[in-house]
């Protein structure tokens, strides 16, 4: 126990400077992440450029280790490529604002189109439904199947006798006609990008002209997603993406490379199925999962909130001085208590998430709670010459702390061993820090 938790504070208490090569250690594992990720190499190769200089420049804080600071700025930098641009979908002054779907084939258009009407309908907006895909005679069934189910009408013409340019139109001139806020145009995709495809979008997109243009990405395509993206931007034009499929494993760095590539914003994330599987696009969540991280930033604020810098100067002192005493070691489960837990801290560690369960035993919080009763039983000389505890004191500390006398013996061998590895690090603080990282 002594261990983790002093490994965890000393995460928390830094080194104060940031390196250069504290910079590319840490660097060089988020560009590993990055790229399991699925995130352009590219993309990632000057995304890590640009948090380098940034990190060599920027403040420092105490409260921090430099892999966090770093983690912190890269957090940071990867919320603010994501959040670039309008994330809301608003409908255009006059009616219907046309919204055009395109995307590769079996990105999730119909779907997305589906969830898209049902999201506009419940904010009070009446929308339509418009199956200008007429490449596979089924998509014109999937989207009517879809408008039944949502109760919203559906606008198709027979695939034999009509251009998709032609559906489109009049689609939209029916939308109009029942005075309707949306009209959503569901297009035909290919497999690969081709120029017959990218032709009949351009034709459909200049005889609507849509108010949004939304690109649908699989968010389970790997790195090429970006060049498909580019020539969808290139050749019909986009306004924003819809991330489909994030309900699965994906950690979305394709939405990173492709929202950096075009600067085109992400306007929602598809998280299922079913029809109302669709969600508000949040960056700094994405970023998160970009990094598979867990919630790294939300533990690294709980650290900067429960570690103020007087204290850490002042245990930093004692380190140096090794006169770490029975109240640092309380201060210290009080720290830990103060971040929500140890349960909760570890959930949110780097690589720890996974293992935490496991670790619980080791780490029960009861056990933090009896630590704390038996060093709160203890008189102010007791704590500060833990040797003179004996037979009889230590029956009345257990008495006090309602445990008994192992316990007690158990949280002074604990704070021993703590103390030894104080002693160790004011000796090395190097080689401890490197240690425990
Ligand atoms: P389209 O060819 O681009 O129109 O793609 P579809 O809308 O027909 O979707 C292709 C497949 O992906 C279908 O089986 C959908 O149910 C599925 N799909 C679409 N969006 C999502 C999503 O957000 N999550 C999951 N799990 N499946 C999705
Ligand atoms: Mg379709």
């Amino acid at each position: 126990l002594t261990d983790r938790l002093t490994g965890i504070f000393s995460r928390l208490q830094g080194k104060g400077r940031l390196t250069e090569k504290d910079i590319d250690d840490a660097l060089g594992q988020v560009r590993r992440s990055l790229l399991e990720a699925d995130v352009n190499f590219r993309v990632a190769r000057e995304f890590v450029a640009t948090v380098k200089e940034r990190a060599l420049s920027g403040e420092v804080l105490e409260s921090l280790s430099p892999g966090q600071q770093v983690v912190k700025i890269v957090h940071e930098e990867l919320t603010d490529v994501l959040s670039a641009g309008d994330h809301r979908l608003t409908p255009a002054s006059q009616l219907p604002s046309v919204l055009m779907l395109v995307g590769l084939q079996g990105s999730g258009k119909t779907t997305t189109a589906a969830k898209l009407a049902l999201h506009m309908k419940r904010q009070q907006h009446s929308a339509m439904l418009i199956a200008a895909d007429l490449r596979r005679p089924a998509a014109i069934a999937q989207l009517q199947t879809l408008g039944n189910q949502l109760d919203i009408p559906v606008y198709s013409e027979d695939p034999g006798s009509s251009t998709p340019a032609q559906v489109a139109t009049a689609g939209v001139r029916r939308a109009a006609e029942l005075a309707l806020t949306w009209a959503i145009v569901d297009t035909g995709g290919r497999l690969h990008i081709d120029d017959e495809l990218m032709a009949e979008l351009e034709e459909v997109k200049r005889a609507v002209s849509p108010h949004q243009t939304i690109l649908v990405v699989d968010s389970m395509t790997g790195q090429d997603a970006v060049n498909a993206a580019e020539e969808f931007h290139r050749r019909v034009g986009l306004d924003g993406l819809v991330l489909s499929k994030m309900d699965g494993d994906a950690r979305g760095g394709a939405a990173l490379s492709i929202t950096r590539v075009t600067g085109v914003p992400i306007k929602f994330v598809g998280t299922g199925e079913r029809n109302d599987a669709l969600e508000q696009f949040h960056p700094d969540r994405m970023a998160s999962r970009i990094l598979a991280m867990g919630d790294v930033l939300t533990l690294i604020e709980r650290a900067q909130e429960a570690v103020d810098e007087e204290k850490a100067r002042e245990l930093e002192r004692k380190m140096r001085t090794a006169s770490f005493t029975l109240d640092d070691f309380l201060d210290q489960i009080q720290g830990v208590q103060k971040m929500g837990g140890l349960a909760s801290v570890m959930e949110m560690m780097p690589g720890l998430g996974r293992q935490s369960k496991k670790m619980q035993g080791q780490l029960d919080e009861s056990e933090l709670k009896k630590t704390e009763a038996i060093i709160r039983s203890m008189t102010m000389e007791e704590r500060d010459k833990p040797d003179i505890i004996k037979g009889s004191r230590r029956r009345r500390i257990a008495l006090g702390s309602g445990t008994n006398p192992a316990d007690v013996n158990r949280v002074l061998n604990q704070f021993k061993q703590t103390q030894r590895l104080m002693r160790q690090f004011s000796n090395n603080p190097k080689g401890l820090m490197r240690m425990l990282r």
